[in-house]
């Protein structure tokens, strides 16, 4: 049977190619891939995890933060509409304290505290420059359903019984190349003083911790197992790496003793895209951070979410409603077309594009010239025009010196609008190209407050997406 990109129902976010690889290994079936819409810039792994469908992305390389993260996501849940909730898996830097024992290559799972979800923003500029701490928002928690398997989850760590080690043993078998995701017994877990800064030994490179002082690291008890400890809790997101003890600890003791890690992703998410926040510890968030537990906590991470949707039946989700299913609003109810507005704005890159004369055809003067007639005269040769283009071949597409299109212009044209809209687009006419303002002609008919066009365009746009949305006719509705 092949699957359709409905038949996707849990959406899994990473932010680092290391934790994307886990991922993919730790697929019980690597699934075909489907056909890229254009506007969808995610790349995606498609696979299955105990008779989920699973689809994998991850956040452009070297770009993360939130933002990044919300932009992968609303791509995601655009093109996988039938998603019903996600997994942000991967790395975080752990907030150790005399409550909550989190050691390197733990888990911290998010788990709602209190007023919190889940996932505190934090706004860490604001932190530093006022002198005093931000919070900047409280984000949605999880459908209950991933709720409820959290807790079997949970109950079945308390008994003892957990298959993270079987999961990455799998992997590891499955992939021998994969050493440097198993357990980094020659490394050591230090954790130092909160006040105790790193020292650099020449020698030893600048990440290692070779020339710091052993007697201001904290004792703890030694543990019976190598196995990693799963703790649950708030997850502290930001835009700024935290790789200093003070403000770590200065912040997590603004936002309560539950802060269990801190990372940079998942608060771009929540609000959007309800998901359920797994973090490896790979460092303590100070000033010795460095490397050395990275693939380790990116694998462990990876095993606990493979377990905990060993814990949700597929039945139940499809029971949970979608995260949003765009494809069945309504561009003519307003509510609605802000949504769609929202994912067509998210689906086009990023910026403005650059003015490249090259583009700019020939032709574009005797077009402006024809186009400046319809648009300060109600009665332009529209027809005679587009026949002419159309029939001799002419680029739809073709820009003028401002970056416009015939479609642009034709939005802004006095009478007829929805007439003269439909004719471009069905010869081909490109509605995302931005002009060098970064206006597409959506966003256009947008300032304009033209209801009418920009629910045609809309419409129009869901249905080239793959998925008719409803007949376009020339009056947009
Ligand atoms: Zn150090």
């Amino acid at each position: 049977m092949t699957l359709t990109r409905n038949d996707y129902t849990i959406g899994w976010i990473n932010a680092l190619p290391l934790e994307m690889a886990c991922a993919k290994a730790m697929l019980d079936k690597t699934h075909p891939k489907l056909p890229q819409l254009p506007q969808d810039h995610n790349t995606y792994v498609l696979g299955e995890i105990f008779h989920h469908n699973v689809v994998i992305a991850c956040l452009p390389s070297g770009i993360s933060g939130t933002t990044s993260a919300a932009t992968v996501a609303t791509q995601m849940l655009s093109t996988f509409s039938r998603i019903r909730f996600g997994l942000m898996v991967g790395i975080g830097g752990g907030v150790p304290s005399p409550e909550n024992d989190v050691r390197l290559g733990d888990v911290v799972v998010s788990n709602p505290q209190g007023k919190f979800g889940g996932v505190v923003q934090y706004d860490y500029g604001k932190a530093v420059r006022d002198g005093m701490f931000l919070r900047m928002g409280v984000l949605n928690k999880p459908p209950n359903v991933v709720l409820t398997a959290v807790s079997e989850l949970q109950s079945n760590h308390l008994m003892g019984i957990s298959r993270i080690p079987e999961f990455l043993g799998g992997m590891l078998q499955r992939y021998p190349g994969m050493t440097q995701f198993a357990y980094p017994a020659s490394k050591e877990d230090l954790l130092f003083e909160s006040l105790y800064d790193h020292h650099v030994d020449a020698g030893a490179g600048a990440r290692s911790c070779r020339g710091c002082d052993r007697s201001r690291v904290v004792a703890r008890p030694q543990r019976d197992s190598t196995d990693p400890v799963v703790h649950y809790g708030l997850i502290a997101s930001g835009n700024q790496v935290v790789k200093s003890a003070a403000v770590r600890d200065r912040l997590s003791g603004q936002l309560g003793q539950d802060v269990l890690s801190f990372e940079m992703e998942a608060a771009g998410l929540m609000d959007g895209f309800p998901c359920l926040v797994v973090r490896g510890i790979s460092d303590y968030a100070d000033s010795h951070k460095n490397n050395d537990w990275q693939a380790y906590a990116a694998a462990v991470a990876t095993a606990y979410a493979k377990e905990f949707l060993s814990c949700v039946s597929v039945a139940q989700t499809e029971n949970i409603p979608d995260v949003l299913d765009i494809n069945s609003l309504d561009p003519s109810i307003d509510s609605e077309r802000d949504k769609i507005y929202h994912f067509f704005r998210k689906s086009l890159p990023q910026g403005i594009p650059e003015r490249d004369e090259s583009l700019e055809e020939p032709l574009k003067v005797t077009m402006l010239k024809e186009l400046m007639t319809w648009k300060y005269h109600a009665q332009g040769p529209w027809h005679l025009w587009l026949e002419r283009f159309v029939v001799d071949g002419y680029n739809l597409n073709v820009r003028d010196g401002w970056g416009r299109t015939p479609l642009h212009y034709v939005v802004e044209a006095k009478d007829n609008r929805l007439v003269k809209v439909r004719k471009l687009l069905e010869k081909g006419a490109d509605m995302t190209m931005m002009d060098y303002e970064g206006n597409t002609p959506v966003d256009l008919a947008q300032h304009l407050g033209d209801i009418a066009v920009q629910s045609f365009l809309l419409r129009a746009w869901l249905a080239g997406r793959g998925h008719p949305a409803g007949p376009v006719s020339a009056d947009g509705v």
